[in-house]
């Protein structure tokens, strides 16, 4: 049984809270929003972070930018939001899936901690 958490939420196992899906992404709300909108975009198709993106055809990591854009024009109000994807520990990123994190609705400091 694959234990990647977002492979079985792209795969329709587990349920998340979706506002995005086609054959090759999954969008959906974080479970622990760091900010009012903060929505995940993912690959259907697992890559362990942006550091391995080399190996997606250039179309899937074009895609995965297109729906950040596409999600945060249709779910954040305001003047700006933010994209940000952390690569491992010392990023802090806990989930070995590539994830965007957009982010929004409140004003974001700037540099992140
Ligand atoms: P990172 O720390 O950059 O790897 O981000 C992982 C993100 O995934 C965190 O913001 C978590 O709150 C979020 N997360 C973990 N499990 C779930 C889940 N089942 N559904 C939605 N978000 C999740």
């Amino acid at each position: 049984m694959n234990d990647c958490i977002f492979c079985r939420i792209a795969a329709g196992e587990i349920p998340a809270d979706e506002v995005y899906r086609d054959d090759a992404v999954v969008a959906f709300h974080d479970l622990d929003p760091k900010a009012p909108v903060h929505i995940l975009v993912i690959p259907v198709r697992h890559i362990a972070s942006v550091a391995d993106i080399g190996d997606a055809p250039e179309e899937e990591a074009a895609r995965l930018l297109t729906v950040c854009a596409q999600v945060a024009r249709d779910h954040i109000r305001g003047n700006g939001y933010r994209v940000v994807t952390n690569v491992g520990p010392d990023a802090g990123q806990s989930v070995g899936h590539l994830h965007f994190h957009v982010l929004g609705g409140r004003p974001l400091g700037w540099p992140p901690g």
